[in-house]
């Protein structure tokens, strides 16, 4: 029997897609997203809200694994399958020595649903450590490399945001510095778990125990005996303003206003 949305998604809500096609390999992706350019493309179901009346055609992304050029120069260049879990890649970096991911440990979903809305918490974003995305372009009909620079990067933004109908992401490569240390921890609450203060450098791996608890105390990690956490994770973003009011947390943006 068909699955329902409802059962795809982590708001457990959705009606019963017309068809499900589970790709996973890239000619596959490429293949099936040909053949149903209208699909809903669909990775982790962690990031949507699907109406009880859609009706329409599902492909799920469930390519898996990655591949690492690693140098003492450059670090660790990993090109990970769309499909991969992003929480198991997390693990998988913390435990190699790649850092710059650690703080996005506990993030439901996919690899390649990542840069879609540049991914954050915790003082990360996956925009700091992603060198380029491969993506098939529904327009053009071809693979698209689209370097960094390209991607339009924002506060939970991208080009793939904006262009929604434009490209399907095929792989994501990240260029993780080498090391077990955090990069200096820049978010107040993160330091008062750890007892440190703003600026210190933790591990790798106790930062990302610590994420781990913080999320798990607000029911931002996923798990299906918790109701509480049957959600889409935070649903507001924080607003951007000229002026903080005095000792407020803020971080400064890349247009000069404040988050
Ligand atoms: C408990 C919880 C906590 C969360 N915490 C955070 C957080 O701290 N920070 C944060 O930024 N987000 C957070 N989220 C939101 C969500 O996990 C992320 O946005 C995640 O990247 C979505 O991945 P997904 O694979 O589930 O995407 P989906 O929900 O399956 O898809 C999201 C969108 O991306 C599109 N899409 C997915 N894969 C592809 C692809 N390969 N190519 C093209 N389009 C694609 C879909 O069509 C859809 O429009 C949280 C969600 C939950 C449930």
């Amino acid at each position: 029997m068909m699955r329902s949305l409802a059962e795809l998604t982590t708001l457990r809500v959705g009606g019963t897609p017309n068809s499900l096609v589970i790709a996973t390999s890239e000619s596959e992706i490429i293949d099936v997203v040909s053949a149903k350019p209208n699909a809903l493309i669909l990775g982790g179901g962690s990031n949507v809200l699907v109406s009880d009346n859609f009706h329409g055609d599902v492909i799920k992304i469930e390519s898996q694994g990655f591949e690492n050029d690693e140098s003492a120069c450059a670090g660790a260049w990993v090109t990970v399958a769309a499909g991969h879990n992003w929480n198991d890649f997390v693990a998988t970096a913390v435990a190699n020595g790649w850092t710059g991911i650690e703080g996005l440990a506990g993030i439901p979903g996919t690899v390649g649903a990542t840069p879609i809305q540049n991914v954050g918490a915790y003082g990360q974003s996956v925009s700091e450590t992603i060198a380029q995305v491969r993506a098939w372009n529904r327009k053009t009909k071809s693979v698209d490399t689209i370097f960094a620079a390209d991607c339009e990067f924002g506060y939970r933004s991208s080009v793939f945001k904006t262009n929604p109908d434009t490209w399907v992401i095929l792989s994501v490569t990240f260029q993780l510095p080498l090391g077990t240390m955090s990069a200096p921890i820049a978010y107040n609450e993160l330091a008062a778990k750890l007892k440190v203060e703003l600026g210190d450098r933790v591990s790798t791996s106790e930062l990302q125990t610590a994420v781990l608890e913080l999320r798990a105390g607000k029911g931002m990690v996923l798990d299906s005996a918790d109701h509480d956490t049957w959600s889409v994770g935070s649903f507001f973003m924080n607003p951007r303003v000229a002026t903080a009011p005095e000792n407020a947390p803020h971080w400064p943006e890349a247009d000069g206003s404040l988050k």
